[in-house]
């Protein structure tokens, strides 16, 4: 028996032994066995073919995401300056399937209830391509200033970041989301092999601890859901009770939603009805992922659809049709000198293609200092604690504006006539926080490395002076 075997709580390897049976063996072996890494594709950033063609290390594909690949722990992508670029994002590969059994579409709203670091709201935004509203949810506040980093090193632009609880949220936005995800804080299991803090913290009381809370959060979770739309849970852990046993109890009393089959199914284990009494019709159909199975950790992720109209369906029909979500420019319904200002700052100084605000419809709202594009979707933020109420497009100083490093995250090579390519020892030398050096550029350069906006930098006289974060400037 080696170390990782020895970590696993007592109760727990008897609770697996009495549930697998004769498949307990080959279960505990996989501790035995090193784990799988992923990363995952920013669809927001490149096609498959330019990502494959720009990555410096061999990847392989996973099955269940189509932007999720396999890759060798010894290249360390974690430090590499394509992913301070938000190239990818790294990401355990089990973690993956929740969003593709969501199946978020451009043009739609969607909820990510719990949703810090943001592994799966930055996957979202990626499927939604910049177009429709994602709301990005923590309730812990430390956590959600992560997450909000993460959505701007990712350059999302339609979502909205923000910390309630669960009642809250539900109470702000009744039947609103065509799509809402609930990934649940679980007792972790599925992470034993991953974290030593996952096996430490564990008990039998914590599984209880955590079902109750799962359900209370599944309650909040539901009336936001729009009828006809979809509810996605999830969970990184083994237990019944935390699986089909909180999303059996759930539709015991939510006759309106019923369990939905997904194109994972064949590709990923089956709901075990077995393991629990009064299993809800179709808990066959939510899906497993087993270390033992597939490559990847412990997960359990069930579709729920709520009976009701299209409504949602309609609009997601009427952005595809128009390639945008629905109006076209930027509205101008609040401060219309502030709205000019920050058109003819993008125009002119920035170079913005007027194609990129037609595909970013929203409201240029002030926030303090801060202009914001806010969401056109997006209802009032009155009330709301909210970190980042759209994308931040720039600060107002003394007679000026000075471009966000969000807005750049936010751009491709062809929004923008500005961008001014580096090499690799450039780019590490910009994150650092160094000049530039460059030819007779004047003016704000969006500041990019293989073919990935890093930020902004001002040249002059030869050099470009850096303006990345302070916070964020790192030695790779
Ligand atoms: N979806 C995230 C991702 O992919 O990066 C991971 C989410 S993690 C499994 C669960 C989250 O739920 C944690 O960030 C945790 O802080 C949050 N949480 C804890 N208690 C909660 C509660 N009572 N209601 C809502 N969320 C809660």
């Amino acid at each position: 028996m080696n170390h990782k075997e020895t970590a696993l709580p007592g109760a727990f390897m008897e609770r697996m032994q009495r549930l697998l049976g004769g498949e307990y063996e080959a279960f505990l072996a996989s501790y035995g066995q090193e784990r799988q890494y992923g990363l995952r594709r920013n669809l927001l950033k490149s096609t498959e073919e330019e990502f494959i063609n720009r990555m410096p290390f061999p990847l392989e594909k996973i099955s269940w995401a189509r932007e999720g690949y396999y890759y060798d722990a010894a290249v360390q992508p974690g430090r590499h300056a394509l992913h301070e670029a938000g190239a990818y994002y790294i990401q355990e590969p089990s973690a993956m399937a929740a969003v593709a059994a969501l199946a978020p579409k451009p043009g739609e709203r969607i909820l990510d209830l719990c949703a810090a670091p943001g592994g799966k709201s930055t996957q979202i935004a990626g499927r939604m391509q910049g177009r429709g509203l994602l709301v990005s949810n923590e309730v812990i506040g430390e956590r959600a200033r992560i997450l909000s980093q993460n959505v701007e090193r990712m350059g999302v632009t339609g979502c909205v970041v923000c910390s309630e609880k669960p009642e809250r949220i539900a109470a702000l936005f009744p039947a609103f989301f065509d799509r809402v995800l609930v990934d649940a804080p679980c007792s972790g299991e599925g992470m034993f092999r991953k974290e030593e803090a996952a096996r430490e913290e564990w008990s039998p009381e914590a599984v209880q601890m955590c079902a109750e809370r799962q359900a209370a959060i599944l309650e909040e979770a539901a009336k936001t859901v729009r009828p006809g739309g979809v509810l996605v849970y999830s969970t990184c852990t083994f237990s019944p009770e935390e699986n089909e046993g909180t999303v059996s109890a759930f539709l015991r009393t939510h006759e309106e939603y019923n369990i939905e089959e997904t194109e994972l199914e064949g590709t990923l284990s089956q709901g075990r009805a077995a393991w629990i009494g009064q299993p809800a019709a179709g808990i066959g159909h939510t899906m497993r992922i087993w270390p033992h199975l597939q490559r990847g950790e412990g997960h359990y992720i069930a579709r729920l659809r709520k009976r009701g109209s299209t409504a949602g369906d309609l609009r997601e029909q009427k952005a595809e049709q128009k390639g945008d979500s629905g109006k076209g420019m930027w509205q101008v319904t609040g401060d219309k000198k502030l709205c000019k200002l920050a058109e003819g700052f993008l125009r002119d100084d920035l170079e913005i293609d007027g194609a990129w605000m037609e595909r970013h419809p929203g409201q240029v709202v002030r926030f303090g200092d801060q202009i914001y594009l806010v969401p056109e979707e997006m209802i009032s933020l009155a009330g709301m604690k909210v970190l980042r109420p759209g994308l931040q497009i720039a600060t107002e100083k003394k007679n000026r504006l000075e471009p966000a490093h969000a807005l750049a995250r936010s751009l491709l090579p062809a929004d923008s006539g500005r961008f001014y390519g580096l090499t690799e020892q450039e780019a590490l030398a910009y994150l650092r926080g160094e000049s530039i050096v460059c030819g007779e550029q004047k003016g704000w350069m969006v500041v990019s490395y293989g073919g990935y906006a890093l930020g902004f930098g001002k040249a002059s006289g030869g050099q470009i002076k850096n303006h990345y974060p302070k916070g964020l400037r790192k030695t790779l």
